[in-house]
């Protein structure tokens, strides 16, 4: 090194804070270039604890492995479903069933299993159950996993209406996850639709219904349309197959 490199790096560092002063000087005497001006400190957020595969602690826990105390059968009375290892499984020839509690605007965290055993099975007739908002708008629940049906009918898909932006779906007798973001339709005095129902969807994590907008409640025949109702049951839907449901919290929004 040098005696010219030793003065160099000193004297830039010198050059430089003096050229920065009076940036610093003008910024501060400016209200209009004030960083604290667009800074907001009230009201702080409410703090939620997060701990990894539970809910957060301001979810109603509506399945934790063991207890089925949120949920009845479709028809009322005790579910008609087996628990058993963590898991809440639907009994094939049952019913359906449906939480207690109703809700409108939520955001809710499902994670089901669509059984191993496949052979014999094609279609709409593997893994299928379902996860109706309000009782009436079906999220499918499908083994989706090379497992041919239309598009609008297979996992993720907003049942007979709009098909998911793709096929996230793991193998059959893995656990999946939903997560949902769901917006009730909104009804005037009157009864007629204000608002439709608005549905996102995370399937394993992946983007499958971007704030689709649903056209009515879920129909197996025929166009769906809107009847006016209130907040009502997230319901599980029993279709013959043996698909299990574990670690299901939702979040009134
Ligand atoms: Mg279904």
């Amino acid at each position: 090194m040098d005696r010219n490199d030793s003065v160099i790096g000193p004297v830039l560092m010198a050059v430089c804070l003096l050229a920065a002063a009076p940036a610093f000087a003008q910024t501060s005497g400016d209200p209009a270039r004030d960083p604290t001006k667009t800074e907001v400190w009230t009201p702080v957020p409410t703090i939620v604890a997060t701990p990894s595969g539970r809910a957060p602690s301001d979810a109603i826990v509506l399945f934790d492995g063991k207890d089925v105390s949120p949920w009845e059968s479709e028809q009322g009375g005790s579910v008609p479903w087996v628990v058993a290892d963590g898991a809440l499984t639907v009994v094939p020839g049952s019913k359906g069933i449906r939480t207690k509690q109703r809700f409108c605007d939520v955001q809710l965290h499902v994670e089901w299993r669509t059984p191993v055993e496949t052979k014999g099975f094609v279609g709409q007739n593997r893994g299928n159950s379902g996860i109706f908002l309000q009782d009436l708008y079906e999220l499918q629940v499908l083994d989706s996993y090379n497992n041919a049906t239309y598009a609008n009918g297979q996992a993720g898909s907003i049942y007979k209406q709009a098909m998911p932006l793709v096929n996230a779906s793991r193998a059959p007798g893995q656990w999946q996850a939903y997560d949902i973001i769901w917006k009730a339709p909104r009804f005037s005095q009157g009864g007629g639709l204000t608002s439709p129902a608005r549905i996102t969807v995370l399937h394993n994590g992946v983007l499958v219904q971007d704030d689709t907008v649903l056209a009515g409640k879920t129909e197996y025949i025929g166009a769906p349309s809107y009847e006016p109702h209130g907040c009502a049951s997230i319901s599980l839907q029993e279709h013959d197959s043996r698909v299990s449901y574990r670690n299901i919290w939702v979040r009134e929004l």
